[in-house]
């Protein structure tokens, strides 16, 4: 612990409400209570919360797009003021966001901008591969692949049907994995109502590493594997994508992997905007913060999500952009800023690993928790439980505080 900061003087702006803000908000405004001058300033582009870890379902038609977009309004407490515009940039020594409807000045800054695809350059690949990384992404994805399906149909022979009805995704994280389970256990049936026959459409994930699921437990990455291959997935592992092309990836060794459908899920970096601001940042564009999570030098912003980068002391890792480790990061942010209004001491971050589940089809899925790898059934009904839980919290830690 340090010693007592001094409260923020000036509103407290939260720029961005996906996981990590909008859990920052929920649990400031709980505790703001007893600070009624206070002003907290939530900003984002969208009216709306994205579940994104439900997007794969969206992608392959499993659930509708409505179901994942929560609106804000609903979620905030009337002591919020929430502002929809798209943040254009930020200067620190001001203390001002730049934004399309004006500058919002702040006394402390949140920064949980989260991330945006990574296209490592590839040729071709911004242009003609699909991004994963919104609703409306993929919503893309799914009315693509019923384009897809719709063309396959008036193809006369098998193989051409087959060509125009695959989908190919690259990038074997947990994102392109369960992207890949799900269409391959949707698509023939889908594949029917579009006049083809069932075993007409292919689904192929293409990963540059030795293996899919990069960093999980073998037991883990066999049994998705063993899983993916029940359900007719092609998984190609060693594959480097040189460059996207008209009919699809070609490989660093000069094979073309052909589809109607081509998605990318190969990673992501920091928004652009982030880079030009003179924040200090690291891999991938994310911000270099302290042990309170405030960017190095900055002592009047947190970084919270995907942009901030925290070394686990354990691993020696970055910790990885995902839901837990945002919503973890968020809740010390909001500890940390309550402390400075009472003129408490901030907590240094610590990461709790509850585990890593990833569905894998729709009724199937692989968790590692708690030392234990699991696969099949049991596994999805956790990652269900996990996204029920999320939907319930954010419907009511408005008003809750320990
Ligand atoms: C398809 C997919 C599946 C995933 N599945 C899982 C999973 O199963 N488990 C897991 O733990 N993690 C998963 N993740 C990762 C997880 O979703 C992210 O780590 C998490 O969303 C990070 O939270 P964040 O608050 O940093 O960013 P986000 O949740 O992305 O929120 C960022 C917010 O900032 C807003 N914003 C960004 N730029 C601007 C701007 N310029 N102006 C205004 N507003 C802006 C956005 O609209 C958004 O609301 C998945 C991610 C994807 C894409």
């Amino acid at each position: 612990m340090e010693e007592p900061a001094p409260g923020p003087s000036g509103p407290i702006v939260v720029a961005g409400g996906g996981y990590a803000g909008l859990h920052v908000t929920l649990r400031l405004t709980a505790r703001l209570g007893d600070h009624p001058g206070v002003e907290l300033i939530l900003v984002d582009r969208n009216d709306y919360h994205q579940v994104l870890t439900e997007l794969p379902r969206v992608a392959a038609g499993t659930r509708a797009a409505d179901a994942v977009r929560l609106p804000l309004p609903d979620l905030l407490a009337e002591r919020v003021r929430f502002v929809r515009t798209e943040i254009t940039g930020l200067d620190p020594a001001g203390r001002q966001l730049r934004t399309v409807a004006g500058p919002i000045g702040w006394g402390r800054l949140v920064l949980a901008l989260g991330s945006r695809p990574n296209d490592f350059a590839i040729p071709g690949l911004a242009e003609r591969a699909l991004p994963m990384y919104s609703v409306g992404d993929a919503e893309r994805v799914w009315a693509a692949v019923g384009r897809a399906l719709d063309d396959a149909a008036l193809a006369t022979d098998a193989e051409e049907q087959r060509r125009r009805a695959t989908v190919v995704v690259g990038g074997g994280g947990a994102t392109g994995v369960e992207l890949a389970g799900e269409l391959a256990e949707m698509l023939p049936e889908v594949a029917v109502r579009h006049g083809l026959a069932p075993d007409r459409p292919a689904v192929l994930l293409i990963e540059a590493g030795p293996a899919i699921l990069a960093g999980s437990s073998t037991k883990l990455v066999d049994e998705a594997t063993r899983i993916l291959a029940g359900l007719g997935v092609r998984v190609r592992t060693g594959a480097v994508v040189a460059a996207a092309t008209e009919e699809g990836f070609r490989l660093t060794d000069g094979q073309v992997v052909r589809g109607g459908v081509v998605v990318w899920a190969g990673g992501v970096k920091a928004p652009g905007l982030v880079a030009e601001s003179g924040l200090p940042t690291g891999h991938n564009g994310r911000v270099k913060v302290d042990r309170y999570l405030r960017a190095l030098d900055h002592p009047d912003i947190y970084v919270a999500g995907d942009l901030a980068s925290v070394t686990d002391p354990d691993s020696g890792h970055v910790l990885p952009p995902l839901a837990q480790v945002a919503l973890e990061e968020g809740e010390t942010v909001a500890r940390n800023l309550h402390a400075e209004l009472a003129g408490r001491s901030r907590e240094a971050f610590t990461f709790h690993d509850k585990g890593f589940v990833v569905s894998v089809g729709v009724r199937r899925g692989v968790a590692d928790v708690a030392g234990f790898t699991s696969g099949g059934r049991l596994a999805h009904l956790l990652k269900d439980a996990i996204e029920w839980e999320y939907r319930l919290s954010v419907r009511h830690l408005r008003g809750w505080d320990p």
